[in-house]
């Protein structure tokens, strides 16, 4: 866990997190307020949807789930990914010191068996000696040979499974950026990118712009049709935003059923445009249920669209967004604000 929260945030956090634990009938200990000051950040899109969908059908929460949810989305994930790793690089390291002491006890072996050799180059030698003595120092180079050869090979091996295991932790580092359900970024993921596109944004003075979605009335689909038809109209929707967008574009799940679009390079009338287009394509869509063909009635979503201002920190740019967001929710849903566009 890493909080970088300004104090403001994270006051407002605190006191979000401890309205929870007391609306829930939580104990207030220190794994409750990681918890639930994590949930009131809105940061760990998979802990949300996860005590969203836990409460949504069970209503209540115990201990047990608590420190589950804990391990799960919390203490999981990159701890036990650098536990992991660091256990397997534990044992190339000794293959490679095991590999360097054997090769090394084979060198000094025959170093002793050189000098012995050496040593017993007298002049009194007779032919035979001499010859016995050529065979053995040709044994001595074969040993050194072979020793070297297999030395060679234990670091081929070493090497190999080095790049195995770097492999391994870019693939484990891409998991953690992905939300499971919708396989696109997660909150984590869009953090991320967030800040190299403002980077970006600040350096090459282009217009980067954001959109924030949220599906309306999303409640009352998982009222009526059930959680697991809830689940697929989030992947859909997943889906329609990142088919909407194109090449350094980013479509991340934030949270529950709230979506979001990166549009680097992108002026502001065509963000506003792309979220209408996605807004559009739902207002016509009849979504039906997989099952038994049932319509699911219309699906809309609540959009705020807004361009970065130059030096403009990441939350303000995403807070203006979803003001932008809230305005649309507030003046009716299934539109597209756009952030300041009443303001000189
Ligand atoms: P609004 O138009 O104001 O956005 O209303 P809403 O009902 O969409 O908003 P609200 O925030 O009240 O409810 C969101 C619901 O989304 C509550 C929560 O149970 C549900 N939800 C969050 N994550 C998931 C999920 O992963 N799967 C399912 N099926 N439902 C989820
Ligand atoms: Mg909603
Ligand atoms: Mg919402």
């Amino acid at each position: 866990m890493q909080y970088d929260d300004s104090i403001d945030n994270s006051r407002k956090y605190l006191r979000h997190a401890l309205e929870l634990i007391g609306k829930h009938g939580l104990p207030t200990d220190p794994l409750n307020y990681c918890i639930w000051y994590e949930y009131a950040s809105g940061k760990n899109g998979a802990l949300n949807a996860a005590i969203d969908n836990h409460l949504e059908s069970k209503g209540a929460f115990s201990e047990a789930i608590s420190r589950q949810f804990f391990n799960q989305y919390i203490a999981g994930g990159k701890e036990t990914v650098t536990t992991l790793v660091r256990e397997e690089l534990k044992k190339v390291f000794a293959a490679i010191i095991g590999a360097i002491k054997t090769t090394n006890q084979h060198f000094s072996r025959s170093e002793n068996n050189l000098e012995t050799i050496n040593e017993s180059l007298v002049p009194s030698l007779s032919e035979a000696d001499v010859e016995r003595l050529v065979d053995q120092i040709k044994h001595e180079i074969k040993n050194l040979e072979s020793s070297s050869t297999s030395f060679k090979e234990q670091l081929q091996q070493a090497t190999h499974e080095i790049g195995q295991l770097k492999s391994k932790m870019s693939r484990y580092r891409n998991e953690a950026l992905k939300d499971p359900l919708t396989q696109i970024d997660n909150r984590r993921g869009f953090d991320k990118k967030l800040r190299n596109a403002i980077a970006e944004a600040n350096a090459t003075e282009t217009s980067l712009c954001l959109i924030m979605a949220d599906i309306d009335h999303f409640k009352k689909v998982n009222d009526t049709h059930g959680h697991l038809v809830g689940d697929n109209v989030i992947r859909m929707v997943a889906a329609t935003i990142k088919d909407s967008i194109k090449g350094k574009d980013l479509a991340a799940r934030l949270g529950g059923e709230e979506f979001a679009a990166l549009l680097p390079d992108t002026p502001f009338d065509g963000a506003m445009k792309l979220a209408d287009n996605i807004r559009l394509t739902f207002e016509r869509l009849d979504l039906k249920k997989k099952s038994t063909g049932e319509s699911l009635g219309k699906i809309t979503l609540s959009f705020g669209v807004a361009t970065y201002k130059k030096d403009e920190v990441a939350e303000d740019f995403v807070h203006r967004a979803d003001v932008a967001l809230y305005q649309s929710k507030e003046t009716g849903r299934n539109k597209v604000t756009g952030a300041d566009l009443h303001r000189p």
